[in-house]
């Protein structure tokens, strides 16, 4: 390139746009709609770039009347005015006929100016834009998209063109969207706007494989396709175009998770190893032995605490694999090298399991844990020795975090139940330590099984150790799905149960969001339930009680005090009592695979045979009915995480704010699994040969407001 110096009398340099700078620097885009932008994840030219339409109008040519069929696509069609009047029926409207010599075409307004209806002369020719439908006389179009043009020639004098409709949002609109989307195309063409990231060896290799595109061409074909191009493919995402930007995506979230797991594993961290007394007293403490899946991850986490680099590990576990044990013995290994550790928990009810259980394994070891909940809020007596630095574990919520609690000397997160919180929320965490000068160690527990690539792609930051073992002596759940009409018999079913000792859990699932209803549906069932079997002692939980009374309802369950428990899907996690064997979870058709697995966990826990009835609702929907029989049919939570998978998308299996997977703006986890695969392989690879093109990658699709931001 010329120096600036030796360029032409104009504002060249300052006028230089990079695909980085705000969309501001765009023509028509001030203050007030960038603003809205940011909702839909566009803050610079580049995220205009990356913003993919949702489907195409076909403006590629007009369409004879005679072709058109109701209920199709929008059409374009060039057609002459024969009379305009209004009409009042139910609703008034100017109704507007017209034909092409080939048939009649009627358009509709129904809210018009009477102006509107003199510029409809008999005689005028229109090119009209809009959906045809069965009308009154025959095809009509509601309110189309209409043009005014000289004469039939003119009509079919237009640029034809397969039109982008892009995600909006309000006071976002289509044309302002493909304005802008305009404007930054052009930008392709300057030289080093927007480099190819794709190392040329890298993409050479990806070849084979699938075609690989430029990836300016890539750009403009979702933007703007060619007359003839595959629609369907493009909108799906098997087109090439697609693929090229699919894969790049993948690769630039895979590069900007693992650029951070360097980064922080280049932080200090206190090395917590064997403080001499080990782990013995704990498991004395338990009454039980460790399985060897518990040993093993025990194991691979004091290794990683024992070094001088904080541990970022994630356990997986299929439900009552038995994590709380292996939590706790990381945090008393923090405790006895004179650390802190901080268990956050997702809820307030597991939280106080959580503390109960830590306090009876540790408090007779001399532990001292403590409770932070958002209504037990900060007691500064309680609180002062964490602040002092006092070896302790704190348990808790994000109260953990929000609350002003300053941890003297943090050495150890444990988070469990991790899909429900945000990447943001185990980072702030993470920061209480940081200020001490040495970071924390992170321990991260899922119940929730994840394939092994979806793991891969979203956990990339962190090791994984995967618990693949029950404890002995459980019994595999025997699970039915029986149809509501049927719910005298689970009545009486029930009431056996009761006669042989056991104790059942009765599950009322949530009503649309209202809690309120899923609560009065809980106690019309306990009413229902009380009624139906005299005699036998049924008690409620839900999540509209007062704390301490929905306690005080689990604890004399658990006390055996109680037989059934009518609860709402505030049982979902955590709740152990290993004398219930039988679940009946009310409108199962109404929840999704992994809370069903989560909730039918509850039970099989003794050693009795245990039994989860599934009472739908007929008819069942397709999907429902595939969801109940792929519990009915296993118990292996990850090949339910697999069917979730296929059943709902990565985003929601994994809880959208997590990980960002449902922030990939291109990419899905689903439909590009090979991708993601390739995307793994190469990217240590990009990293060691190609750092310039990781960094450009990161930023392009990790940097900005794609959801790793800050991460
Ligand atoms: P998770 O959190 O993985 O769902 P928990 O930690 O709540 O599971 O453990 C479930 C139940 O199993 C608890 O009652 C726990 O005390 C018990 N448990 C854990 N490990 C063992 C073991 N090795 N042997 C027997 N019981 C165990
Ligand atoms: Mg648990």
């Amino acid at each position: 390139m010329p120096s600036s110096r030796s360029a032409k009398a104009a504002p060249q340099p300052a006028a230089r746009r990079q695909a980085s700078d705000s969309c501001r620097r765009l023509e028509g885009v001030g203050p007030k709609l960038a603003d809205k932008l940011v909702t839909l994840g566009i803050e610079c030219i580049g995220d205009v770039l990356l913003h993919r339409p949702l489907r195409y109008e076909d403006r590629s040519r007009a369409t004879p009347v005679a072709e058109m069929v109701p209920h199709g696509l929008p059409v374009i069609a060039v057609v002459r005015v024969d009379a305009a009047e209004i009409r009042h029926g139910r609703r008034r409207s100017l109704l507007v006929t017209t034909s092409d010599g080939g048939g009649r075409l009627w358009l509709r307004f129904f809210h018009f100016a009477p102006a509107q209806q003199a510029k409809f002369a008999p005689g005028t020719w229109l090119r009209v834009f809009g959906e045809p439908r069965a009308g009154a006389y025959g095809i009509e179009i509601v309110h189309p998209e209409y043009q005014i043009v000289e004469d039939e020639s003119a009509g079919h004098d237009f640029v034809p063109e397969l039109r982008a409709v892009y995600p909006a949002t309000s006071g976002v609109t289509q044309s302002r969207l493909r304005d802008m989307a305009a404007q930054a195309l052009a930008l392709l063409e300057v030289p080093g706007f927007w480099p190819d990231a794709l190392p040329a060896d890298i993409a050479a290799e990806l070849s084979t494989g699938g075609p690989v595109m430029d990836v300016a061409a890539a750009l403009r074909t979702i933007h703007r396709p060619a007359p003839g191009e595959d629609l369907g493919a493009l909108i799906e995402g098997s087109h090439p175009a697609v693929t090229r930007l699919a894969f790049e995506e993948l690769l630039g979230h895979q590069l900007s998770l693992r650029g951070r797991r360097r980064q922080i594993k280049t932080e200090k961290a206190p090395a917590l190893g064997d403080a001499g007394s080990g782990l013995a007293p704990l498991f004395e403490q338990l009454g039980f032995a460790p399985t060897n899946a518990q040993r093993r991850v025990i194991g691979e986490i004091l290794a990683d605490m024992a070094t001088r680099h904080p541990m970022l590990r994630l356990i997986q576990g299929d439900v009552g694999s038995g994590k709380t044990v292996v939590a706790a013995a990381a945090v008393l290994t923090a405790i006895e090298n004179g650390w802190q550790a901080a268990f956050m928990a997702p809820t307030e009810l597991l939280a106080e399991q959580h503390y109960a259980n830590l306090s009876g394994w540790l408090e007779p070891l001399g532990v001292m844990v403590l409770l932070v909940t958002g209504r037990r809020r900060r007691d500064d007596a309680l609180l002062a020795p964490i602040h002092d630095g006092e070896p302790a574990v704190v348990v808790g919520t994000h109260a953990l975090f929000q609350e002003s609690l300053d941890f003297g000397r943090l050495g150890l997160c444990v988070i469990d139940e991790q899909h429900r919180f945000g990447v943001d929320q185990r980072l702030a965490l993470r920061n209480k330590a940081a200020r001490h000068g040495l970071s924390a160690h992170q321990l991260i527990m899922t119940a929730t099984p994840i394939p092994r690539t979806l793991a891969m792609s979203a956990y990339a930051d962190l090791d994984t150790s995967i618990i693949d073992e029950l404890p002995p002596g459980r019994t595999p759940v025997v699970t039915v799905a029986v149809p509501n009409t049927r719910r005298d018999e689970v009545i009486e079913r029930i009431g056996r149960a009761v006669v042989d000792g056991r104790q059942v859990y009765w599950v009322c699932t949530l009503i649309e969001t209202s809690h309120k209803l899923e609560a009065q549906a809980a106690e019309a069932a306990a009413e229902a339930l009380s009624v139906a079997l005299p005699g036998v002692h049924v008690t409620l939980a839900h999540g509209r009680m007062k704390p301490a009374a929905k306690q005080k309802a689990m604890n004399a369950f658990k006390a055996g005090d109680i037989d059934v428990l009518v609860a709402t899907t505030v049982i979902e996690v955590g709740v152990d009592v290993p004398n219930a064997s039988l679940m009946i979870i009310e409108n199962a058709e109404r929840l999704g695979l992994a809370q069903l697995h989560q909730l039918r966990g509850r039970v099989g826990r003794g050693s009795v045979e245990s039994h989860c009835v599934l009472l739908y609702q007929p008819p069942l929907s397709e999907t429902a009915r595939r969801r109940l029989s792929v519990l009915r049919d296993t118990g292996d939570g990850f090949a339910i995480a697999r069917a979730d998978l296929e059943l709902r998308g990565p985003g929601e299996v994994l809880g959208t704010r997590q990980t960002g997977a449902a922030s990939f703006r291109i990419a899905d986890l689903v439909r590009d699994g090979v991708w993601v695969e390739r995307a793994l392989t190469v990217a240590d690879d990009v990293l060691a040969y190609h750092p310039r093109e990781a960094e450009l990658l990161v930023e392009r699709w990790a940097g900005g407001g794609g959801g790793y931001a800050g991460v």
